[in-house]
């Protein structure tokens, strides 16, 4: 932990005003940001730094968070391709998560961090199995996670895979020097019943902490719940008393008027995840709808298996393009909007606001600096639509997360990629037979 100035570069502090420092500087002291303004400005107060980072060319803005995923999916990359969401999910992905061990889970997860540290990602919110393999990656790679034990109410273990999760975030839930957050992860509607649901509530509220969950993500879902309780999977999970708790949504496709209203009056955060929806043809959800009534939106990349990778400035691109062809309104989700749901409203999804998500004095020091010096980013007219339109996760030159520089000049500072590649490589193949 040591004083770090970040000077020279343009800095887009994503504060909800606009407002970008071009040159700016930021100052990190420890863990979090001290200040954020012209160059010169901490040492005028009389500060020093002990490291300087001439940022002249470079773009300097929070780290992307990625806001719904199943880090150690990545071990299924490849896999079961090109196939509807319930065929791919029901015979290709469960069947092989069935194998899956901590092991595996920690290689695969490890695998998927150092993606997307290289994607220039310092949060992630996972969803998946042997919560302790995850919190063990997260802890040693140095990024920020919420992880979400994921939870199935339909089988025969679901009590005493409660029962566990329950333990996990009360003995994880500020680990890793507060790195680590935890919610509760009910997997779905149509694999959690009501009273399943309502006791993971339940202990959702006894622990305060969230629950992550992924909602109307097919219409093969919309159809079965309305079946099955004659509601939208929206007010399925509204019937199960949950106004009081933090709820990270996951997809959101398929929902009618009624179903934003819902959405926007329980503050329920969507987590919009346009690459994995398009790839398992769910659909495309009604985004320019959820934000006009004032739903909170973040964006994710889902697993790897469905997407195929953990690129956020691709998802940011992605939902930036794909609503203004779906509406034909070239007005909708403008770069500044794009740049917002990729930092700010994914710290606030996480149940992390005020803690990261943008550039500002007391906050923790999740800072990404991206290469503008390059042709694609040619002329420097204007950095914001530079960064959506323009820019590549590969222009992502130097990574800190609390306040810790994990990756730098494209070289990881916190793990071995050539042990995490050839170690992921191996387990992915014991676990598909190969
Ligand atoms: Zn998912």
């Amino acid at each position: 932990m040591s004083n770090l100035l970040l000077t020279g570069g343009t800095v887009i502090p994503v504060t909800g005003d606009g407002r970008i420092y071009d040159p700016g500087e930021v100052a990190i002291g420890g863990s979090e940001i001290l200040s954020v303004g012209p160059p010169g400005d901490a040492q005028a107060r009389g500060w020093q730094p002990d490291r300087v980072i001439r940022a002249e060319g470079k773009l300097v803005l929070p780290g992307f968070i990625n806001s719904h995923t199943h880090a150690a999916m990545s071990l299924f990359r490849g896999y079961g391709d090109d196939l509807p969401l319930q065929e791919w999910l029901e015979e290709k992905i469960w069947p092989m998560e069935e194998k899956l061990t901590a092991d595996a889970v920690y290689w695969g997860t490890m695998l998927a961090i150092a993606e997307m540290l290289r994607c220039g990602v310092t949060t992630f919110a996972d969803m998946y199995f042997f919560p302790e393999a995850i919190a063990q990656a997260v802890t040693e790679t140095g990024i920020r996670a919420s992880i979400a034990p994921g939870l199935v109410g339909t089988r025969s273990d679901s009590a005493a895979n409660l029962r566990s999760a329950i333990r996990f975030c009360s003995e994880w839930d500020g680990g890793a020097s507060g790195r680590i957050t935890t919610m509760l992860g009910p997997h779905a509607p149509y694999t959690c019943p009501p009273d399943f649901l309502q006791a993971v509530l339940t202990a959702a509220r006894e622990l305060e902490v969230g629950i992550h969950i992924h909602l109307a993500e097919t219409r093969v879902e919309v159809k079965n719940i309305g079946e099955k309780y004659g509601l939208s999977p929206i007010a399925y999970l509204f019937a199960q008393n949950c106004e009081d708790i933090h709820i990270l949504a996951a997809h959101c496709v398929h929902v009618d008027g009624p179903d934003i209203d819902m959405l926007a009056a329980g503050k329920v955060h969507v987590s919009h995840n346009p690459g994995s929806n398009l790839k398992l043809a769910s659909g495309i959800a009604p985004l320019p709808q959820l934000l006009e009534k004032g739903v909170p939106v973040a964006l994710g990349t889902d697993g790897a298996s469905s997407n195929n990778n953990l690129d956020l400035l691709e998802e940011a691109r992605l939902a930036a393009l794909i609503h203004k062809g779906y509406t034909g309104r070239p007005t909708v989700v403008a770069a500044q909007k794009a740049l917002e749901m990729a930092t700010i409203e994914g710290a606030a999804a996480l149940k992390l606001a005020g803690q990261c998500g943008c550039l500002q004095p007391g906050l923790k020091a999740d800072v990404i600096l991206l290469n503008r010096e390059q042709p694609h980013m040619y002329p420097k007219v204007n950095p914001l639509s530079g960064l959506i339109y323009s820019a590549r996760s590969s222009d992502v030159e130097l990574v800190i997360v609390n306040g810790e520089i994990v990756l730098e000049n494209g070289q990881y500072c916190t793990l071995d990629l050539e042990k995490v590649m050839y170690m992921a490589e191996r387990t992915s193949k014991e676990l598909l037979g190969l």
